[in-house]
């Protein structure tokens, strides 16, 4: 046998016990229902995501940038606030995570959720964008809908398949410092699939009007991301490319989830944002 073909045996040996084929989140409104293929257990996961999330958070405090602008903290808490229990619709576990979020004081427009529910903004997106209320739940109901759907772990299952080989057997055993990294860097920096940002997009309507926001407001908002392009685009929009495709498919997508945003506010424990 060559050593390409011990290496490989010997991943599949490691993987065989966390290879599985997962339905992330089940009974979508907007059709979302594809099954995914994972190397990688969610234990292990969420527990590197943890300690990525708690290094963010450390540096932060460090820069004196945790949590600095109150009235961003209270705008993102209320939202979560109401975003949250509206993930039980399309994942049951989901409200039981244990979700944290912070306010990052950074140029940079951006806003993100690790796996398991660890969310930051960034004031950079606030400043620039202004968003209301729904604008900001539709960034925020995308980025959780990332995190429903486990994009961060299939990520991490794509990158240990494709890195055969390269110091990744001791990522699928529990919480190391590779698959933090991994974490960081697919949540944070690099670009998720075309697919995964056409889920994303349309969970993130779904929660945003289960939660009793105005899912159009996703339509202004990538129209906003938009205007932002240019010479110097923020990592935002290149993680997260705003094109006129997209904003016609997020059209649709909030078009399909007005009876629930209406049955929301007849609801009346959630109200109407700006
Ligand atoms: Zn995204």
């Amino acid at each position: 046998m060559n050593r390409k073909l011990v290496i490989s045996l010997l991943i599949s040996v490691a993987f065989a016990g966390a290879c599985q084929t997962v339905e992330t989140t089940k009974g979508s409104a907007v059709g979302v229902d594809r099954r995914q293929h994972m190397m990688v257990s969610s234990e292990a996961v969420n527990a590197s995501a943890e300690k990525a999330y708690q290094d963010v958070l450390a540096q932060a405090q460090k820069q004196n940038a945790l949590d600095r602008d109150a009235a961003a903290v209270g705008r993102v808490k209320a939202i979560a606030g109401r975003l949250i229990p509206a993930t039980g619709a399309l994942r049951p576990d989901a409200p039981g995570w244990k979700w944290e979020m912070h306010v990052l004081s950074s140029k940079e427009v951006n806003a993100w959720c690790m796996p398991g529910g660890k969310i930051a903004v960034y004031t950079g997106l606030i400043e620039q964008l202004k968003p209301s209320d729904d604008e900001l739940a539709a960034v925020m109901g995308h980025e959780i809908g990332h995190a429903l759907r486990e994009h961060g772990r299939e990520q991490a299952s794509r990158a240990m398949v494709e890195q055969l080989g390269v110091g990744i057997l001791g990522a699928v055993t529990g919480v190391n410092t590779n698959l933090a990294q991994t974490i960081a860097d697919v949540t944070i920096m690099l670009p998720h699939s075309r697919e995964q940002e056409t889920e994303a997009d349309r969970i993130g309507v779904e929660l945003a009007a289960r939660a009793g926001y105005d899912p159009r407001a996703a339509v202004s908002l990538w129209q906003k991301m938009q205007k932002l392009g240019g010479r110097q685009p923020p990592q935002f929009l290149s993680t997260h490319p705003s094109n006129d495709a997209r904003i016609k498919d997020v059209e649709q997508d909030a078009a399909k989830v007005m009876p629930l945003y209406q049955a929301a506010k007849a609801g009346g424990t959630a109200s109407a944002g700006k």
